[in-house]
């Protein structure tokens, strides 16, 4: 039996891209690094959609949520953090560690950020200059629909900064289309790559802001990672094996095609829901904003101590490696992460696993047919992808 890791992050990383990363050190200062770097700044920001400039950290992705509140914060500065979960609360943290002026935006766990009570906010504080927004929650399998989001917040001018960890290269993140200012990611999503750097994009405006903004900040300063990798370097030794890795993960994204990588995610996040709800589970998050990278499941009779036991058992008998829940939601669900390096027969082989185990635990007595819903529902027309 094949291991799957269907955490949402750590990710597989496919063998092409671990043996691309599999290369003797080269030096950072010199010309093979910045043809590596130059590729991946061009495919990175393809994968973005964008022509704004994007910098790589050697972080995991909280890094670079961090890098977009010291750079577009001042302390005592009013800054609005929409926050619909765990990452949410964790990008307003970063603010309060920093000194911003915390305007908290809250919205119960499973639910999306509505728009007009955004803009509401904004009416309300006109001194607030940037407004930080999830777009993909990964604690609560929740997609915020960013288009009117942005929309609110661009009509009254001020900058948006969006956390697309989980979101950018696996649901459809049009940077300029909506004229998103700051868009970061991470590279063990959907990215396909091991943990260890972080991504980030800044508009014009954006990088205009930060030149006047006060948060201390030093390995993090965008202006002056920029100014290196404009030049094929980086500030400080850069995650040299990733970079390998990205270069080849993003020839495998580009032979796809982004509108093709959307499509997969969508297709196999229905399959997924469609299995969940065969099996007779509950699926966590506001139907109106499912996930298509993270799949949040309630706990099997709400009970706490099957569904440790259903995680325990899928990963010591079955080779299937699930996410239980965050913070406040810890015991109280599962998650399925399906992003990234995932085909329809990995899906098949989870939903598979997913029922011999919930037989094993005594939560259904024999199958229930859910490999027939999942292939169904992956074959009906995928919808639209929301953006
Ligand atoms: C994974 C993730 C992060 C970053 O987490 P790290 O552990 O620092 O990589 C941030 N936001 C979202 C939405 C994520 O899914």
């Amino acid at each position: 039996m094949s291991y799957q890791l269907r955490v949402p992050g750590p990710t597989p990383v496919p063998e092409r891209v671990r043996q691309a990363m599999d290369q003797p050190m080269i030096n950072h200062r010199g010309p093979a690094f910045a043809a590596l770097i130059g590729e991946c700044r061009d495919g990175l920001k393809w994968a973005f959609q964008t022509q704004n400039e994007i910098v790589i950290f050697p972080s995991s992705g909280t890094g670079g949520l961090e890098a977009a509140v010291q750079n577009l914060t001042s302390p005592g500065q009013k800054a609005l953090f929409v926050t619909i979960g765990a990452f949410g609360d964790r990008f307003a943290k970063l603010g309060q560690a920093y000194g911003a002026d915390v305007v908290r935006l809250e919205y119960q766990w499973g639910h999306a950020a509505d728009p007009a009570e955004i803009g509401q906010k904004l009416d309300e504080n006109p001194d607030i200059k940037v407004v930080f927004v999830t777009h993909n929650e990964t604690s609560t399998g929740v997609t915020n629909d960013l288009a009117p989001i942005v929309a609110a917040i661009k009509q009254r001018g001020r900058l948006v900064a969006v956390d697309g960890v989980s979101s950018v290269s696996s649901i459809n993140v049009p940077t300029d289309e909506l004229g998103l200012d700051v868009v970061i990611s991470g590279s063990q999503k959907g990215w396909m790559l091991p943990p260890g750097c972080s991504f980030l994009s800044a508009s014009p405006s954006a990088l205009e802001f930060m030149a006047t903004t006060t948060c201390p900040r030093f390995y993090f300063d965008v202006a002056k990672e920029l100014d290196y990798e404009l030049k094929g370097q980086t500030f400080t030794t850069p995650a040299v094996s990733i970079l390998f890795g990205l270069r080849e993960s993003l020839k495998i994204l580009r032979d796809e095609g982004l509108e093709g990588v959307f499509d997969r995610h969508a297709r196999i996040a229905r399959g997924v829901r469609a299995a969940v709800t065969a099996l007779e589970l509950e699926l966590f998050a506001d139907p109106l904003f499912f996930s298509n990278t993270v799949t949040a499941v309630r706990a099997p009779h709400g009970d706490e101590d099957l569904n440790k036991k259903l995680i325990g058992t899928l990963r010591d008998k079955y080779q299937l490696e699930l996410a239980g829940g965050q913070a406040s939601l810890t015991g109280k669900i599962f998650r399925i992460g399906h992003l990234g390096d995932i085909t329809e027969n990995d899906a098949i082989e989870i939903i598979d696993r997913l029922e011999q185990g919930l037989i094993e635990v005594g939560y259904i007595d024999g199958k229930v047919g859910a490999v027939d819903a999942l292939t169904s529902a992956m074959r009906n027309q995928p919808a639209a992808t929301p953006a």
